[in-house]
């Protein structure tokens, strides 16, 4: 496969124009050796496809760019869809895969069930298209009847400013709810949509499931903080810098809910029971690692009666260690701002761990060593105005998971206790 597509490559590509010498750039090019190369051997470029692009068809693409801003062709004047005398063909959708041009009942109908699309809208006299919502062309989004899809006899608006929070930017949505006898609550219809509610009285606010997926993905591989994730949704809803209603504190108390919710999920709690996301026991929700030695789970029935030499095959090995640079302003305090799910998972339970501290002796661990410069540093500097100073934690020294409440904070640096 490799191998056919470097042939490829090379034939679309005509190699004859580029030399070793052309590349003038070259930190350490040298004249002295140019010279004593034959001056015909072919100079490689390292990605031949975008040479190939930027000699012809750079423009091509331009120009293709260039005609997506406009209208496409002059001749369409009425809707392409319903083609009714009077119907102007004036919007189109961004995230529909068709790029036709529709009137506005028809760009209506027909995201009926697509309400986050970015719809442009033609703007005759200054010949260009500009964003507009879909609530404004008259989108109503009915809920509770979602799997019928039918409109309710009885709608309830929702709040006039909702807003929701997608992946392709901020929205103005117009709901409704189902106003019928016996209807569930207003957060739970939107829920039953994928639509995940900011509060549950009156919700203003809501992020999709899709957008609350997205977030955590993007927080947990490229590392992106709410803040600047909650920045892209704003400027992919307005480039130009105006800003949509502020829904930030929102979207960090939804994706806070919405973490544990899969926590809580993933580790077998439903919900069904009273109390049952509350009650779970320490270090529960805690993922375990498949392949150090569990009995029961992954050892054979005799594995105590095996021989010495296999002795290590059913042993598990642990390793403790501490981290100084991840520390916590003391911004708020557990009392303020209580966990969802104390010592559920990888933490230990703030309250308890704390009392405990206190009643250890406040004893500094001295520094024998000259050149551990960590263990120094951590007793003493930067220590106030810090929650906590570091993180010490267990893993198995093979596969590196975190075992079930191994997670403690540190406070002024690291110190040792007798149990
Ligand atoms: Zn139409
Ligand atoms: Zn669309
Ligand atoms: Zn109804
Ligand atoms: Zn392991």
């Amino acid at each position: 496969m490799k191998k056919r597509a470097r042939r490829h490559s090379t034939s679309v590509l005509d190699t004859s124009a580029f030399r070793l010498e052309d590349d003038f750039y070259l930190a350490d090019f040298d004249d002295s050796n140019v010279a004593e190369k034959p001056k015909e051997r072919p100079f490689r470029p390292s990605d031949p496809a975008l040479q190939d692009w930027a000699q012809k068809h750079r423009n091509t693409f331009l120009q293709a760019l260039l005609w997506h801003d406009g209208r496409g062709s002059e001749d369409i004047k009425l809707c392409t869809r319903c083609n009714r005398a009077g119907h102007t063909a004036r919007y189109r959708c961004d995230d529909c895969f068709s790029q036709r041009l529709l009137c506005r009942e028809c760009c209506v109908e027909v995201h009926g069930m697509l309400p986050l699309h970015i719809i442009q809208q033609w703007d005759p006299s200054r010949g260009f298209f500009s964003k507009t919502s879909l609530k404004s062309l008259g989108l109503r989004v009915q809920l509770g009847h979602s799997a019928a899809n039918t409109r309710c006899p009885k709608p309830m608006a929702a709040h006039a400013q909702f807003v929701v929070l997608h992946d392709n930017g901020v929205h103005d949505v117009a709901f409704d709810y189902c106003g019928c006898t016996g209807a569930e609550p207003e957060y739970l219809q939107l829920l039953r949509s994928r639509f995940f509610p900011a509060t549950t009285q009156r919700p203003q606010t809501c992020a999709t499931f899709t957008c609350l997926d997205r977030f955590h993905i993007f927080s947990l591989k490229p590392k992106t903080t709410a803040f600047d994730f909650y920045d892209s949704l704003e400027r992919l809803t307005s480039g130009e810098g105006a800003k949509p209603l502020d829904r930030y504190r929102m979207l960090l108390r939804m994706a806070r809910e919405w973490r544990h919710l899969l926590l809580l999920k993933r580790g077998g709690r439903f919900g069904y029971k009273s109390n049952e996301a509350e009650n779970a026991a320490p270090g529960e929700l805690a993922i375990l690692c498949p392949a150090c030695p569990r009995p029961g789970v992954n050892l054979p029935a005799d594995w105590r009666t095996a021989e010495p030499k296999d002795h290590c095959i059913y042993t598990q090995f642990f390793a403790l260690d501490a981290c100084f640079q991840l520390k916590r302003r003391m911004v708020s305090s557990e009392a303020r701002d209580p966990s969802l799910g104390p010592g559920f998972a990888f933490m230990v339970d703030a309250k308890p761990y704390r009392e405990y501290l206190r009643s250890a002796t406040n004893k500094q661990e001295m520094s024998t060593c000259s050149g551990l410069k960590a263990l120094e540093q951590a007793n003493t500097k930067f220590s106030k105005g810090y929650a906590a100073t570091g993180v010490g934690m267990v893993v198995c020294a093979r596969h590196e998971f975190v075992l079930p409440n191994a997670v403690g904070d540190l406070q002024k640096g690291e110190r040792r206790v007798k149990l």
